[in-house]
């Protein structure tokens, strides 16, 4: 029998498992839990009974395997909080449905009232495989602006929107952003990039207590799905007061670890005045909720992702930065001088090239920096020199294998083939003994299991395998998806493990995913969720006291 520490203190929770995986290379079979910490492991079932008593509640869990909990590396927390309060269109299988669901809300709206959907809609789910048009957004609400946005970086709108926002036929694209127009030159409705912000600047959101309990359902789901952290992938400042607002009145089920935007509309002098009033740094807060740094967006999604080679299916087209390289460098570096962690999102591999002469340059002013304080976000596309210059430079990589597993079809057609099968190699960048840490990015509660089923698979939604040599090992997997993310979050001292003095963050499944088939891994939901010692997920009251 092994114990440690043998400090006889009595447990709040004891709970004997089939099997507890610490991440560290240790298997138990029992853990005790004291608070919000865990206090002792053994790799006896019966190894911890005497620290049992009266008040300790003894959970028998034969029947599951346990895991430290998920921590996402990069998930849109708020975003997808917000899209309950959202009009549903992510649920419409075709575009008369989804105008339907806009006619529907415009007709029990007030007179002008705006239409805002949810975000998390993609028209490869839609039958027609295409986005709403103007013309069908102005039929289904002439009277109403529609703001419907779809993920981070675009959205279509309706007439109304448009002449609300103040964009006329002559407007020019914006920094950063695209109106998009048909032939003959009119507006078809397509916003990207910066232009999506002009018009939802217009955009009345709901307010910080509708949004504070909007995270606290939405949490709820995540924690449902066996997630104890997620580190928040883009966020303003007003935001991040709902966010306090939530932690006050004890409503987040997950620890949430928040990044602050600083957007490429900015001048360089209003970038460095928006990082100075934030007063704060990195790592202000507290263990449920606590800054990690600040957002910056290098290039687009699939659509606008900037890549060294034209798209496959538009040979004048390689995407765009949002940033000069020199204005971002000169933000950045003041940024690391005050002690902010900076994350980029950069997706195509000239994006990737650009963030890599940005960080290097910021690391000649500044000096060295810790692990984890330059961070490239999706990389989704990147070759050898790339990731060998990134490990050397420092750089730590957050990944999200569900981009691939959503988008694939989207990819293949723009990107073409080859550069699909590539993206997200994960089997390379563990090669190249890069700092990784695994995630989402799907704004939307997102079984962690389908991301582990996935990364070992190279299974995707609706493109079937894409890329199988780039697989890793469900060990690997669940490593880049605990340890990863605590050492990204600058935890690791904290989270990431199951290991005595460490807080309390697991989750229980009924099969062992280190032993088990990878093809039942993607609908495999958890027993239970705990997080800081407190059940977040428990429908079978396995955890009752
Ligand atoms: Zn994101």
């Amino acid at each position: 029998m092994t114990r440690e520490p043998a400090e006889p203190r009595l447990l709040d929770y004891l709970i004997r498992a089939g099997a507890i995986h610490s991440m560290t290379g240790q298997t138990y079979r029992s853990v005790g839990l004291r608070g919000a910490e865990i206090v002792a492991v053994s790799a006896d079932l019966h190894g911890l009974d005497d620290l049992a008593a009266g008040g300790t509640a003894v959970v028998d869990a034969g029947d599951l395997t346990l895991l430290p909990a998920f921590a996402d590396s990069h998930e849109h927390l708020m975003e997808a909080s917000r899209n309950t309060l959202l009009l549903p269109v992510d649920r419409a299988r075709s575009v008369a449905e989804f105008t339907g669901m806009v006619t529907d809300a415009a007709r029990a709206a007030q007179p002008g009232e705006w239409i805002l959907t949810s975000i998390g809609w993609h028209e490869s789910n839609l039958a027609e495989n295409r986005v709403p048009t103007l013309a069908e957004l102005d039929a289904a609400a002439p009277d109403h602006p529609v703001l419907a946005r779809r993920g981070g970086h675009f959205a279509v709108v309706n007439s109304a929107a448009l002449a609300a926002a103040g964009i006329g036929a002559d407007t020019p694209d914006p920094p950063g952003g695209k109106i998009g127009r048909l032939a003959d030159g009119s507006r078809d409705g397509s916003l990207e990039g910066g232009a999506v912000y002009q018009v939802a600047a217009f955009a009345p959101g709901p307010g910080r207590g509708q949004l504070a309990g909007a995270l606290g359902s939405g949490s709820a789901a995540y924690a449902a799905l066996g997630v104890g952290t997620i580190r928040e992938a883009m966020i303003t400042v007003d935001e991040l007061l709902a966010y306090q607002d939530a932690n006050d009145r004890d409503l987040l089920n997950v620890r949430v670890r928040p990044m602050l935007r600083v957007g490429s509309e900015l001048t360089e002098e209003a970038a460095i005045a928006l990082i100075d009033g934030l007063g704060a740094r990195s790592g202000f807060g507290d263990e449920r909720l606590r800054i990690w740094g600040l957002k910056f967006v290098l290039d687009g999604g699939v659509e606008g992702a900037a890549m060294e080679q034209p798209y496959a299916n538009d040979p004048g087209n390689s995407g765009h930065l949002n940033w000069d390289p020199a204005v971002m460098t000169r933000v950045c570096t003041e940024a690391a001088r005050r002690g902010w962690r900076i994350g980029t999102h950069a997706v195509g591999d000239r994006a990737v090239r650009t963030l890599l002469e940005v960080y290097e340059a910021v690391v000649a002013e500044v000096g060295p920096l810790p692990p984890w304080t330059l961070v490239i976000e999706h990389a989704l596309v990147s070759d050898a020199a790339l990731r060998d210059r990134a490990v050397r430079g420092g750089f730590g990589v957050t990944v999200q294998y569900p981009l691939l597993w959503n988008m694939a079809s989207e990819m293949l057609d723009t990107w073409g083939p080859e550069r699909t099968q590539r993206v997200t190699p994960l089997n390379q960048w563990v090669a190249a003994g890069a700092d990784l840490a695994a995630g989402t990015d799907i704004v939307r509660p997102f079984n962690p299991m389908t991301n582990v089923w996935g990364m070992v698979t190279r299974g995707t939604k609706s493109a079937g395998i894409q890329g199988p040599e780039h697989a890793i090992s469900a060990g690997t997997a669940l490593e880049l998806y605990t340890t990863g993310t605590a050492a990204l979050n600058h935890e690791q001292d904290r989270l990431g493990s199951v290991t005595p003095g460490k807080l309390a963050d697991l989750v229980a499944y009924p099969l062992d995913p280190l032993a088990a088939d990878p093809d039942d891994l993607p609908e495999l939901t958890p027993a239970f969720t705990i997080v800081g010692g407190r059940a977040t997920h428990d429908p079978g009251k396995r955890l009752a006291r």
